[in-house]
């Protein structure tokens, strides 16, 4: 079952396993085996030296090699674990929990014990977890508690090509940590050969690459610039299924909304097939994956298809680096992806779809190489070789660049970086956008007039929220009704817990609109809760009205974390009862900023810039026949058009109040 290459064919591992894995002993054998198969095995013992001479230490490695699974392993092997813990951040959410579970799995234990996982509002760690993984954004806010990070012996800071935006705020807070404590170790691994920049960043350190076993894609573009993408990738995952040689299949969209619509679409079409043909038509599995995907579901793109089976895995840019999945033969690319950038339009920001880079788009590609075959892979591009050449950029724009900066300066602001523009970046975000999320926390009482954090700005650091909805926490407590706000941020938390079955959208909506209180989005995502709560916190209530029950869960147990974090801030909790008036003007007090005003017949326009903007669909005033002066936004979204996202009535004289700086009576 070892191919020419020296990697164990797919096929054959699956059969020698299911074969085997009667007891844990050869589980296990089997696992130790596929671990010695990892191109970074070979490099083992270099490894652990490079690590032992230097303080910091770059490592470059194709995805697949190894990195993020076997680094912590070997590091904690070792002996690395006996003075701390072994860290290792992620970009994304999906990724710290699904290596963190796969490394339970290789170490043979329980998650949570030796290796736990902690994202936002989760922790899945223990009083014995020596390897931790996290985002982040996680270790970022430890740094608060803790600025020299004290409990870690060694960071990995994983997946750095990525340039996230809490990824380059860590490394110039890592870079600190390293000049203050010896004893402290940092490794940064990318995918890509950017190891350069970063090795300059920290002054010159080794750069060690692992090598790769080079694996040839065959690229195949489109001849014409293609229309629907949705539909060319359908098209085509149908043709590979129906005449392509077995391997399975990864696609690459933007994000959630597209990727059910092309399992849709796929499903539908091997209905008709199979309807249409008295042939046996071979089992197509397909699989979506995305960051809002429950975690079970996304486990499963792990599972090797039944034999005869081909799975087919629809993608967002997770894919590209984040996650690893073996058997992939066929690659389809969109040439899109979802991107956070801010939009001076509407004064924020706003996940936009863009074309990718040349570097996403060949790392996208290069998926399709792993299959241990002998055969090449393929990557079909559903755009034209003059896009890719002389349209797409070279390298994504890291995000510091692009994004608002809200968090990060109220974040430095707290450990006590007075001169935002002296922060030791690698990429310095530009001077405009720095002084522009300055003045959003102005606008909102965080920072004083000369720039320093206040006690509201020093309250609001303590909740992982963005500063609007810890301000309405805050403002919850000045106006004693606490409890109602503390429900609103918790729902406000978790994606949209309305149900919308495809086939059963009329019932469905008519479920949601029971729920409406016409003034309000946020009073009818309270009403929610609490009616949720009056029936007892009931899972088959929940489906009898079209309700997430996980969302529901998961908004429970948020609102249990920061109901913690306000008592150990000693902030009492308040309830205001059955007058909602004082629940709105709180919501008006956080969200002044987004306020949009009646401007001719059922339009709104942006108070700030006189930009129209619309009511979205889901709205409970959305062709109520209510149509308030005035009302605020949780926030703008941007598809065809652009759309207030959750949105409450406010009263104009609650505007000049507690927004004096932006309007008057
Ligand atoms: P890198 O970080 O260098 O991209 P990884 O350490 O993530 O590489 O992956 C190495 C290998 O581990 C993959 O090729 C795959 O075989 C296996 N692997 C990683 N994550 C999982 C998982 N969740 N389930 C099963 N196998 C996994
Ligand atoms: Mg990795």
């Amino acid at each position: 079952v070892v191919g020419e290459d020296g990697e164990v064919d797919f096929k054959g591992k699956a059969r020698f396993s299911q074969h085997l894995a009667v007891s844990a002993f050869t589980k296990s054998k089997t696992i130790s085996q596929q671990r010695q198969n990892l191109p970074i095995f070979s490099v083992r013992d270099e490894l652990l030296q490079v690590v032992r001479e230097n303080q910091v230490v770059i490592i470059i490695g194709e995805t697949g090699s190894g990195k993020t699974t076997q680094l912590t392993q070997y590091l904690y092997e070792y002996g690395y674990t006996v003075n701390g813990i072994i860290g290792c951040t992620q970009p994304r959410r999906v990724a710290a929990m699904s290596v963190a579970q796969r490394v339970s799995e290789e170490m043979e234990t329980e998650l949570g014990d030796k290796v736990g996982y902690a994202i936002r509002f989760e922790d899945a760690t223990g009083p014995s977890t020596v390897i931790k993984y996290m985002t982040d954004g996680v270790l970022l806010r430890e740094t608060l508690k803790d600025p020299v990070l004290e409990k870690y012996s060694i960071i990995l800071m994983d997946e750095a090509h990525e340039r996230s935006l809490d990824t380059d705020v860590l490394f110039g807070i890592l870079k600190k940590v390293v000049a203050r404590r010896r004893d402290f170790k940092l490794i940064v691994t990318s995918a890509t050969l950017n190891g350069e920049k970063f090795s300059n960043f920290f002054g010159g350190v080794p750069i060690f690459h692992i090598p790769g076993r080079t694996f040839r894609v065959q690229i195949c573009y489109s001849k014409t610039p293609c229309e629907d993408y949705v539909e060319a990738a359908v098209k085509q995952a149908m043709t590979i299924h129906i005449a392509g040689a077995p391997g399975d299949i990864l696609i690459f969209l933007t994000g959630q909304d597209e990727i059910e619509a092309t399992c849709y679409a796929l499903s539908e079409r091997m209905e008709q097939l199979i309807s249409s043909t008295k042939q046996p038509v071979p089992k197509l599995l397909i699989l979506p994956i995305y960051s809002q995907l429950p975690a079970d579901l996304q486990a499963k793109i792990f599972q090797k298809a039944e034999d005869g089976a081909r799975k087919c895995i629809v993608a967002t840019n997770i894919a590209e680096t984040s996650l690893t999945i073996d058997g992939i033969f066929y690659v389809i690319d969109t040439g899109y992806g979802k991107m956070k950038v801010y939009n001076p339009r509407m004064g924020m920001d706003a996940l936009q779809v863009f074309p990718i880079s040349r570097a996403s788009a060949d790392q996208r590609a290069g998926r399709a190489g792993r299959t241990g075959r002998t055969g090449p892979g393929t990557c079909y591009r559903l755009y034209t070789e003059n896009a890719y050449e002389n349209e797409m950029l070279q390298s994504p724009v890291p995000e510091i660049q692009r994004t608002n900066l809200g968090n990060v300066v109220l974040l430095l602001k707290s450990l006590k970086i007075q001169n935002l523009l002296d922060f030791d970046f690698m990429d310095p975000p530009p001077q405009d956008s720095i002084l522009n999320s300055m003045y959003q926390l102005w606008l909102l009482g965080a920072l004083n007039d000369v720039g320093d954090l206040t006690d509201l700005g020093r309250k609001m650091v303590k909740f992982p929220l963005d500063p609007p909805l810890a301000k309405l926490l805050l403002m919850g407590e000045q106006l004693e009704c606490l409890s109602e706000v503390l429900t609103i941020v918790s729902m406000l938390s978790v994606p949209s817990v309305f149900f919308r079955p495809k086939d059963r959208e009329a019932e469905s909506d008519a479920a949601r609109e029971k729920f409406f209180v016409p003034e309000s989005d946020h009073l009818t995502l309270l009403n929610v809760y609490q009616q949720w709560k009056a029936n007892e916190y009931r899972g088959d209530w929940c489906n009898d009205h079209f309700l997430q029950v996980k969302g529901l869960y998961k908004a429970r147990e948020i609102r249990s974390q920061l109901l913690d974090i306000l008592k150990t801030l000693k902030i009492p909790l308040t309830y205001c009862g059955p007058d909602w008036d004082v629940v709105r003007k709180t919501i008006c007090s956080a969200y002044f900023h987004n306020a949009a005003m009646l401007k001719g017949i059922g339009e709104y326009v942006n108070c700030r810039n006189r930009m129209p903007c619309n009511l979205h669909p889901t709205s409970a005033l959305y062709g109520s026949g209510y149509t308030p002066d005035y009302m605020v936004y949780h926030e703008a979204i941007l598809t065809t058009k652009e759309y207030m996202q959750c949105v409450t009535a406010v009263e104009p004289h609650w505007l000049a109040e507690l927004g004096p700086m932006l309007f008057s009576v």
